[in-house]
């Protein structure tokens, strides 16, 4: 337990431009008893619990703004088991991404789930989060078989099992996966693996313009290619990623391919995106065979984030999240550059274009109200273009402090039901308040 004045401050903020608030006390359990203990007290005395995990999410969702206990997961950091028979592993919920990588991959297996950050499993849970692999491996919820969680009062649950599928009731795991803190805290995630695939290649793909490589992605999915990565990033981007990683990739619009299989799979895979890309006018086409310089590829990809901040020293960001229809993205995306340019903001494109998702980073002066206000009206713009093209305001990063009246807009009618679960599960509200929907006593 610490309430140190460094300690208070790693947890009072997110790497975003909103603002920190820190929490009273920062916990930091070692065991799901502990965290059960700590639950038992905080709804005795009614004091607050925000969970963090690596404190990576982007929309607010860790900043304790009621004060109250920072619930830090990290300490939970073993691998329970990796069951090689049934392809899945069970893991407390600090454990990392990277953490799981490294200890599936003795085996020959993979979770595919990779956000940018070494996010914990926990967080990933609790955030649904996806990454870029979501195109042909789905994104948290498809992948998380069951979960062990504590409740407000301190009780433990665990909810789905070691089974591959279950029609049980209502899904509870689905329900917790997502929550962002509001309704229990995870404290074991078991996840689904996969096995190394025998052979992958990845493929830089240039293009004159966003919106051309847009539209081949989007007709890579409408041929229903089995390709397991398809990024998309802006020539800003690719300019930050060479300067932050010292690579001299092309610094024009361009997407990032990667089909995996057997070697005759992704042949295939590879020629109708070659073939589709030419139509769409590509540029340059460069296939990435060697596994290093494909891994330092997907680094770089994963790098994006950290990559702008440094290319905008004193800057925070804002990071937006909208995911259309894939029909929809080039339409989606054009819309987003034109804003930029009416509105004169800069902000990089990027997204996960196999998925729809749209991610515009913004970089800006958070002590500026008049350029925050600006990019408050860009966010809101997008968000209404993308529900008007019948997406959603958030693909992947979720709700937090920043997408509330996002949410009451795409999903009003069904915000009671929402607060109604929200009740059930966290009758006093101490469970991270103030996020996904407004504090009770504000409405
Ligand atoms: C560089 C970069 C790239 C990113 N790329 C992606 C991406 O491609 N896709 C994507 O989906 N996201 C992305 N993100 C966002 C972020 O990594 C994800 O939201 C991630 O899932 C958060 O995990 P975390 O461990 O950091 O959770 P935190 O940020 O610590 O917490 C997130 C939320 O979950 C709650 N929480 C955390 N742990 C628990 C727990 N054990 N039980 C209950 N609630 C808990 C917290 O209270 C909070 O509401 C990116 C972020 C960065 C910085």
């Amino acid at each position: 337990v610490s309430d140190g004045d460094s300690e208070l401050d790693l947890h009072a903020a997110d790497i975003t431009f909103h603002k920190p608030q820190r929490p009273d006390l920062v916990v930091y359990p070692s065991s799901t008893d502990e965290v059960s203990r700590v639950m038992a007290i905080a709804s005795e005395r009614r004091v607050p619990v925000t969970p963090f995990g690596a404190g990576s999410s982007l929309e607010g969702h860790v900043i304790p703004t009621s004060g109250g206990i920072s619930l830090d997961l990290s300490r939970l950091d073993r691998i329970v088991e990796i069951a090689l028979d049934d392809l899945s592993a069970t893991v407390q919920a600090g454990v990392t991404r990277l953490a799981l990588e490294r200890a599936a991959g003795e085996h020959g297996l993979f979770f595919p789930v990779d956000p940018g950050a070494d996010a914990t499993l926990g967080g990933m849970a609790a955030t649904n989060a996806a990454g870029t692999t979501t195109i042909r491996y789905g994104k948290m919820r498809a992948n998380v078989l069951g979960l062990e969680a504590v409740l407000a009062d301190g009780s433990i649950v665990r909810t789905g099992g070691r089974a591959r599928k279950s029609s049980a009731g209502y899904d509870l795991t689905s329900l917790l996966v997502g929550s962002e803190g509001t309704l229990a805290v995870i404290t074991e995630v078991r996840v689904r693996l996969y096995g190394i695939p025998e052979h992958v290649v990845a493929q830089r793909i240039s293009f004159p313009t966003l919106e051309a490589a847009c539209r081949t992605a989007a007709a890579v999915v409408a041929a229903g290619s089995a390709v397991s990565r398809l990024e998309l990033l802006d020539a800003w981007t690719l300019a930050a990623i060479n300067a932050y990683r010292g690579t001299d990739y092309h610094e024009g619009p361009c997407l990032l391919v990667e089909a995996a299989g057997t070697e005759a799979t992704v042949e295939a895979d590879l020629e109708l995106v070659r073939e589709l890309a030419e139509a769409d006018g590509a540029t340059e086409i460069v296939d990435e065979r060697d596994p290093t310089a494909r891994a330092r590829l997907w680094a770089a990809r994963h790098d994006a984030t950290y990559a702008a901040a440094a290319a905008s020293p004193g800057r925070s960001e804002r990071a937006t999240d909208t995911c259309v229809p894939v029909s929809e993205l080039a339409g989606a995306v054009a819309f987003a550059r034109a804003e930029l340019e009416r509105l004169g903001l800069d902000g990089a494109i990027l997204g996960h274009a196999g998925d729809g998702n749209v991610h515009v980073s913004l970089q800006l002066d958070p002590d500026d109200p008049a350029e925050l206000a600006l990019a408050d009206e860009f966010v809101q713009r997008l968000i209404a273009d993308a529900l008007a093209r019948g997406g959603t305001c958030t693909g992947e990063h979720g709700i937090g402090l920043g997408k509330i009246a996002a949410l009451e807009l795409e999903h009003g009618d069904l915000v009671p039901l929402m607060r109604g679960i929200k009740d059930v599960f966290d009758p006093l509200g101490i469970m991270n308040p103030g996020k996904v929907f407004t504090p009770r006593e504000e409405r």
